[in-house]
């Protein structure tokens, strides 16, 4: 697997620290815990999805883009990435939101990622749930042809074949980093949703024959169709890289249990586990996605799950931007 033969711009910084949690993993009493922190990829305040468009700009760049498109939910961290990413490119950005989260907030309308959305100059629509995204995004590309222009298309969350060899990439960065420091890890987790990051993951640890178990703790689909969904983009993606057949359905695991009533809509859990991690090491989560990812990592622990591992490491997706779309909950008294 060699991924200087595929097209790159940079715009993350990049390795990202791998640091221990010393009081977090006291506080539980379970294995040590490492955090990789790739909510410090430097783009627009950073997350997960700098290391994709990295890969998905230079494409785009390939193809003569001056326009870039791509969806999510309002709060989306991929979106306001990709906006960053266009600026520092000189492209335009279109985003198209799915209003995702019923009865919103004020603050999640306009504060967090809107507000840096906004700062980047994307032109933003809106439509309703459950509406067909990829329709939404053809007919805004559609129109942008016929204005001469040329649009490229980024599909959500950054997550295809190309936006998952960020991923591929940060599964050996982890590894020589953990080689490096000794560190011999027992189990990596992060939160998982559009599956572009566990889908890359799998393929750079089991190329890299790395035997290291990943899980992804999901924040929407429930735990057959997230399995399926990372399923068919590993393979698809070690097919691209060039590595085909080295993922194994069961190698790809998600626990979704912990999404609570919804997407984007707190949890007891994710509250208690975001002002836990500020309090015990002054480090930001968010709501939608690390906060629970956080809230699945720490019940699991408690429960016993990683029974026997030394090492576990949390990879830090980011999203902290969305903390003040979430303003109104996670402000309680010591
Ligand atoms: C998008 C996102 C994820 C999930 O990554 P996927 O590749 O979409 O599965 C996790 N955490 C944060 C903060 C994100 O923005």
């Amino acid at each position: 697997m060699l991924l200087a033969r595929f097209p790159r711009v940079s715009l993350a910084h990049l390795p990202t620290p791998l640091e221990h949690l010393p009081r977090l993993s006291k506080h539980l009493g379970g294995p040590d815990i490492y955090v990789k922190r790739d909510d410090c990829t430097g783009l627009g305040t950073g997350g997960n999805k700098t290391r994709k468009l990295e890969f998905l700009m230079a494409d785009a760049l390939k193809h003569n883009a001056d326009v870039i498109i791509t969806q999510g939910a309002v709060q989306s961290n991929h979106a306001r990435q990709t906006a960053a990413a266009a600026c520092k490119l000189g492209m335009a950005c279109e985003l198209v939101f799915e209003k995702r989260v019923a009865d919103a907030t004020e603050a999640y309308k306009t504060s967090g990622n809107v507000l840096l959305d906004r700062m980047f100059g994307a032109k933003i629509s809106e439509v309703e749930k459950g509406s067909d995204m990829d329709a939404a995004m053809n007919a805004i590309a559609a129109d942008l042809r016929k204005q001469g222009k040329t649009p490229y298309i980024v599909p959500g969350g950054g997550s295809n074949p190309i936006g998952a060899l960020g991923y591929v990439d940060c599964a050996l960065e982890c590894q020589y980093q953990a080689n490096r420091d000794g560190i011999a890890i027992d189990h990596i987790i992060h939160a998982t949703g559009s599956a572009g990051t566990q889908a890359g993951l799998i393929v750079g640890l089991k190329a890299s024959h790395a035997n290291i178990p990943l899980l992804g703790i999901g924040v929407n689909a429930p735990k057959d169709a997230q399995e399926e969904k990372v399923y068919k983009l590993a393979v698809a993606t070690a097919e691209y890289v060039g590595a085909p057949g080295v993922v194994s359905r069961e190698d790809v695991v998600a626990n979704c249990d912990y999404v609570g009533p919804g997407y984007g809509l707190p949890t007891e859990g994710m509250n208690e586990a975001v002002l836990l991690l500020a309090r015990l090491e002054g480090l930001l989560f968010d709501p939608v996605y690390s906060g629970k990812g956080l809230a699945g990592m720490i019940d699991l622990i408690k429960n016993g799950f990683f029974t026997g591992a030394k090492n576990i490491v949390f990879i830090h997706t980011g999203g902290s931007a969305g903390l003040f779309g979430y303003s109104d909950i996670l402000q309680t008294e010591t």
